[in-house]
């Protein structure tokens, strides 16, 4: 059948995901595995979410509401946004494939950073996109180099904010001159997957912009703070015009019943996500401590991950600390060699981390 599918397909990389932990034990004989390679929350959801959930798995025999009705409305009250300014996705890589979908044609160019989120390449490619990979500068989004690649050709620019794997953010005041200065028919795809971690008043305020610009959308998610990655639920902000025109492309069941009653719960659970965002902190401190220690580099990161310089070939490192049952990510694949990319766990995890690339290196 290959010479009936598009020619492209095999021409793009498919994406190569964090090994599920059942898989590591599976493969490797092992008894005990910890992941920090998808920068997941590792204590899973409250349990007012819990009781959700189980609530409504026993009503799974209904399709789901296909317009999320009752997390449309908590989401809207709680970001001060129409329910018209939503869509959701089955996470927000949907939405990314949603808009490249949407809006991208066959040559038409998409501009990303490098290294950035492998979905937004992917999915780009996939439509017949040129992409143009902008370098990061010293781990930074170079918005200036960026503005450069735009061509009357140009359908999206996408801004990983805090990005992945870097880590770093673009503060308001350089996104707004950004927004400013590109034409208004180019949509500005602002990926906030880590929103829910970064303290920091340099970091925008992208929902309020979309008022102003309606070449915007920003998208969240529920996989990485609320600890619902398993479920698949995201959600995307955008003047009603751009929902509208991804609403045609959306599949209507797409947000799954399961997830739209966690999704709720979750918003309404006022001190477990926040305790967990202070507990971040803390344990990103010790680790940069600990790496300090090890004589390792990192970049500072706003979120639950760091990309850490193990000053070895991380391939290697990588392998070796997988055969010890600690799963992170080779960021050899995103050309940097030194690389891996480590997820903040629970207090132990991390000192198990520690332990275990000790004895790699040494
Ligand atoms: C994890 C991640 C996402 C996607 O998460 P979903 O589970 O699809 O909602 C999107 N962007 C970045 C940068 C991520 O790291």
């Amino acid at each position: 059948m290959k010479h009936i599918a598009k020619k492209r397909i095999f021409e793009v990389e498919p994406y190569r995901p964090g090994k599920p932990i059942a898989e590591v034990k599976r493969e490797l004989k092992l008894s005990k595995v910890i992941k920090l390679a998808s920068n997941e929350n590792p204590y899973g959801p409250a349990s007012s979410v819990l009781k959700a959930m189980i609530q409504e798995a026993g009503l799974v025999n209904r399709y789901p509401d296909g317009g999320c009705f009752y997390l449309r409305q908590a989401l809207a009250k709680k970001l001060s946004v129409g329910g018209e300014n939503l869509i959701f996705g089955n996470g927000s890589d949907e939405i990314i494939v949603m808009a490249i979908r949407a809006f991208v044609s066959q040559g038409d160019e998409v501009i990303i950073a490098k290294p950035s989120f492998l979905i937004y390449d992917i999915a780009a490619r996939l439509e017949g996109a040129v992409i143009k990979a902008v370098p990061l500068k010293n781990f930074y989004y170079d918005l200036d180099g960026m503005k450069r690649e735009i061509t009357p050709k140009t359908k999206i620019v996408f801004i990983g904010n805090p990005d992945n794997p870097a880590g770093t953010f673009v503060n308001e005041k350089n996104l707004v001159d950004f927004l400013k200065k590109i034409r208004k028919d180019i949509l500005v795809f602002i990926d906030e997957a880590y929103f829910e971690f970064v303290n920091d008043k340099s970091y925008p305020d992208a929902i309020r912009l979309i008022k102003k610009y309606k070449n915007v959308i920003v998208t969240r998610t529920f996989s990485k703070m609320y600890g619902l990655a398993g479920l698949r639920l995201g959600y995307g902000i955008a003047d009603v015009d751009v929902i509208s025109i991804l609403n045609r492309l959306r599949e209507p069941f797409n947000v799954n019943s399961i997830a739209q009653a966690a999704a709720v719960a979750c918003l309404n659970d006022k001190t477990y996500y926040r305790r967990i965002g202070r507990e971040v902190v803390v344990e990103r401190t010790k680790l940069y401590r600990e790496l300090k220690k090890m004589g390792l580099g990192y970049v500072e990161t706003a979120t639950n991950f760091i990309l850490v310089d193990v000053k070895n070939d991380s391939t290697m490192v990588a392998n070796q600390l997988l055969k010890k049952g600690v799963i992170v990510r080779d960021m050899a694949f995103w050309g940097l060699r030194n690389y891996l990319r480590v997820s903040i766990g629970t207090p132990s995890e991390n000192a198990a981390f520690v332990r275990t690339l000790k004895t790699v290196l040494s």
